[in-house]
């Protein structure tokens, strides 16, 4: 028996979206709750990954199974195949398991040729509406399947309109036969083949593209840039056609069942009038917006709000669908959980458990921590925008604000993100093959387009801000430079782009952070039930401090204390002290910090009343602190009053050839315990200050770097020592913990020593990770993308944490660590700590507390319920 290859659409249903891709299993799920969509069948995934097998050749049998779902097709539509006296048309579509907007190409009215044509038109007593049909048809299967550059097409559909004279719905009959005549000559001249008549050998050779457009550029380029593997292989859908193009009672559309930018719930989407396929999306005519639909044809309209009601309940999700209308009948095409804006998935969210149709769990899963980074995201000075006017002002495609250098080549654009530049695809419109210029750049600005234009629909899938259909841009590919309302802006220069209004301004201009909004906020604390893990923020100052607190961090899990000495003058009196020579001229630099620090203490610890505050002592190599170039070596020495040949000498015997390896982390405390010391007395001394205010302090006094127990120890003698000192003169005491870095393997295998000093572990991810894998990060650059590009490791480890060789050592570290002490709190403050995937390890190893940047303190709260609601799921 040979395998079934092939599945009528009511044989399927929603689960089968590995078989059947999601467009599959969409249609089949409507088929089968009784929604009107044309008949038709899907084959297979497996038939896609076995035709690649196969040496591009269809498998055994698929072929006599295609046939045998026509039949079914003729059977149902009472139209027949090739048959001149009433035909069957069909479109031929992709769909893989993933939806990839835009990224597989679909044939639209195969089965055409002079004979069915003229058939269609007696049919329909509609000679135009054939003509159209046909001349869509050779266009689409002579771009798609035969591979010829559709600008050949275009130049010559634009030539016949007058160049934006007329529409395409003005093209006469006769006007649109010689159009599909003269597309038929380009694809003889092109490719060197006729034009296939025979409706079966279409089908075949269509069939056949659908598998190989798997693996064209643009499916490869979006499968690396989504991670989604490349051996899922695509399904192929091969549907009857029906037709939006058959006159004013006919349409095409698409629509969201909420509103994909904001979440408000109300359908949301445009439609054209006597149009087919693409030609929305594709914004060939300006689209009329949903509600229209509402006035001209109130009863297709209200058929189609009680399909996208039935679709949501059944999926209990927001649908992205498209939909045809034929002569005032309503078909459904596709149905597909719609792609949101972060701000939408969290009202979505929250609105859905509110009407009952989700719970609180599910809410909190739906939403991709990744996600609300775009609610975090900064907005344009409210200050600045007063005074500044748009150039213009086109559609608010996709959220958030940008500035960037505006790009006309989307390959350029990738070539200047590359050299680190931030860049803006400006674009007359987008298309999948811009792909990749889309992905370098900061945000899109389209002249042409709707809000469901490739360039919206991509944006928002990305979280990048879009303005899509700004209709005053005039661009000139040819000289790289476009104007609007009299501003000339070239290649080159900044442009700011605020997604959210669709306003584009020019220039650079500064943003400040969003106001959280009340559904956040509740989805946040629907977040924080679930999740066990805690949540800390690394800030330095009282000001990223408060901002930590507000997006509701739980403590401060890493302060670098040498982040403060860059201000001001402060650095002058810490060079003072690297260059001191004596421990007393050492002393002397370090009393003028020490208050200094300390006031930045007070300041971290008001912020963060109640909550711990972890304080890392001195970490960084002291070449850091000095200057390198002659003339500040020389402006340094005479403020200090000595001889510049000392500093020079100073800067050159602190020269190191491997500074991450070299002399930093509590090395430097061992060799200068005064530096430590005078640390400690800051801390404790603003501990002591702030409590006497009545606020509740935590300091946790964390040793960088540490390999030996030994070490430690020394230090965390001098620490306890001060602290008791600042007690006894203060006759108060206030409770603190000593413990240690977990950044060198050694630390990690060593744990359970270190672990009889140390009350607490923080695993410092980033220098971990670099001394595990035995690379820098400063310098991996040049290698590590293309490590990741050939998927010689899964991921950045700098991003998400390599689970099987530095994950194992924090596993290690923590079990060792609370095998001799139990109650020793374990957490993580590299960047990892904001990182959903690295999240979801740190909670399967037990940690206690992630901590991360201020900014991504939620995504780490939402990434750990999710964790831990994970887990539940999978224990049940
Ligand atoms: P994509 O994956 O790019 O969305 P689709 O397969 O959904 O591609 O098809 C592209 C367009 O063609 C859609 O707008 C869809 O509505 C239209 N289309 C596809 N199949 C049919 C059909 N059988 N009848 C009418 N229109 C169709
Ligand atoms: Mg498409
Ligand atoms: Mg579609």
């Amino acid at each position: 028996m040979t395998k079934k290859w092939v599945y009528l659409f009511r044989e399927g249903n929603a689960s089968m979206r590995d078989l059947l891709g999601g467009k599959g299993a969409g249609v089949a799920e409507m088929t089968r709750t009784g929604v009107p969509v044309p008949p038709g069948f899907t084959i297979t995934t497996e038939a896609c990954n076995a035709y690649y097998e196969n040496g591009q050749q269809f498998p055994e049998g698929m072929w006599e199974q295609v046939l045998e779902g026509l039949k079914d097709i003729e059977a149902q539509t009472g139209k027949r195949f090739g048959d001149p006296s009433n035909p069957l048309l069909v479109s031929v579509r992709s769909g893989a398991k993933f939806s990839m907007p835009g990224m597989m190409d679909t044939v639209l009215n195969l089965g055409l040729n002079q004979q069915t044509r003229e058939g269609l038109a007696h049919l329909t007593n509609n000679p135009r509406f054939a003509a159209d049909a046909y001349r869509r048809f050779v266009q689409l299967f002579g771009k798609i399947v035969l591979g010829v550059d559709g600008d050949r097409f275009e130049h010559e559909m634009d030539e016949a309109k007058g160049h934006g004279q007329r529409q395409d719905t003005d093209l006469t009959t006769e006007e649109l036969l010689a159009l599909a005549e003269k597309f038929k000559a380009i694809i003889k001249e092109d490719v060197g083949v006729d034009f296939p008549d025979d409706p079966f050998e279409q089908l075949r050779a269509a069939i056949a593209a659908v598998f190989r457009s798997w693996n064209g550029r643009r499916a490869v380029d979006y499968r690396r840039v989504n991670k989604i593997p490349d051996n899922l292989g695509t399904a192929v859908n091969v549907q009857a056609m029906v037709f939006g193009n058959m006159g004013n009672d006919s349409a095409t559309g698409v629509a969201f069942t909420r509103n994909p930018s904001t979440g408000e719930p109300e359908i949301f989407g445009e439609y054209l009038v006597n149009a087919q396929g693409e030609d929305v999306v594709a914004g060939i005519r300006t689209p009329q917006p949903i509600s229209k639909l509402a006035q001209e044809m109130p009863e297709v309209y209200e058929q189609f709000h009680q399909i996208a009601k039935q679709l949501e309940r059944h999926y209990k999700d927001m649908q992205d669908v498209e939909f045809t209308i034929e002569r005032g009948k309503l078909w459904m095409l596709q149905t597909r959980t719609g792609k949101r804006t972060g701000a939408a998935a969290v009202k979505i969210a929250v609105d859905m458990v509110n009407e009952g149709l989700i719970d609180r769990a599910t809410a909190v899963q739906r939403v991709d921590p990744h996600a609300l980074d775009q609610l975090l995201h900064p907005m344009i000075d409210p200050a600045a925008r007063k005074d500044a006017h748009p150039l213009t002002v086109g559609l608010p495609a996709s959220p958030g604000a940008a500035s960037g250098k505006a790009v006309f080549d989307p390959d350029e654009a990738e070539e200047l993100a590359k050299t680190g530049e931030k860049v803006i695809l400006v674009r007359v419109e987008t298309a999948p093959e811009d792909f990749h210029g889309m992905v370098a750049a900061q945000a899109i600005l389209t002249a042409r387009g709707g809000m469901t234009s490739h360039a919206a629909v991509v944006a928002r899938g990305m979280g990048k801000p879009c303005v899509a259909g700004a209709g005053d841009l005039r661009i000139s590919y040819a000289d790289q430079l476009m104007t609007v309302n009299g501003t000339t802006i070239r290649k080159g220069d900044w442009i700011t782009l605020d997604g959210g209004s669709g306003e584009v301004f020019a220039g650079k201009m500064p943003t400040v952070e969003p106001e959280l909004s009340g559904d956040f906020a509740t989805l946040m604390s629907w977040a924080d039930e679930f999740r066990k893990l805690g949540v800390r923020a690394n800030a330095d100052i009282p000001r990223d401090a408060r901002i930590a607190r507000q997006f509701g961090a739980e403590g401060i899990g890493l302060c670098r204390t040498e982040h403060m000495f860059f201000e001001g003058d402060r650095i002058d009196a810490m060079r003072e002290m690297i260059l001191a020579d004596t421990v007393e001229e050492r002393r002397a630099a370090l009393a003028k910090i020490e208050p200094l620090q300390q006031s930045d203490f007070e300041g971290l610890f008001r912020e963060m009343a109640g909550l711990p505050v972890t304080i890392r002592t001195l970490d960084p190599p002291l070449h850091e602190f000095l200057p390198h170039d002659d003339d500040e070596i020389e402006a340094l020495a005479n403020k200090l009053g000595v001889d510049p040949r000392k500093v020079k000498a100073r800067v050159e015997s602190l020269r190191e050839a491997n500074p991450m390896l070299g002399f930093r982390g509590c090395r430097l405390g061992i060799l200068y315990p005064e530096i430590t010391e005078m640390q400690a007395r800051a801390i404790f001394k603003a501990a002591v200050k702030v409590k006497a205010e009545g606020i509740d302090v935590h300091p946790e006094v964390m040793i960088p770097l540490v390999g030996h127990v030994s070490e430690l120890k020394l230090q965390e003698e001098v620490v306890r020592r001060v602290a008791a000192e600042v007690f006894a003169e203060a006759g108060v005491e206030v409770p603190y913990l000593v413990g240690t870095m977990i950044e060198l393997p050694r630390a990690a295998l060593v744990a359970d020593e270190i672990a009889q000093v140390a009350e607490f572990f923080s695993f410092g991810t980033n220098d971990l990770t670099q001394t595990t894998l035995g690379l820098s990060r400063d310098d991996s650059g040049r290698f590590l993308p293309i490590y990741v590009e050939k998927k010689l490791i899964p991921d950045d480890p700098f991003q998400t944490i390599d689970q099987r060789g530095v994950g194992q050592l924090v596993q290690i570290g923590t079990e060792r660590g609370r095998s001799t002490r139990l109650d020793l709190k374990v957490g993580v403050c590299g960047e990892h700590g904001g990182d959903p995937a690295s999240v979801e390890f740190f909670h399967r190893v037990g940690l206690n507390y992630v901590s991360c940047s201020p900014y991504r303190v939620p995504i780490a709260r939402l990434a750990a319920a999710q964790a831990a609601l994970g887990e539940a799921k999978r224990d049940k």
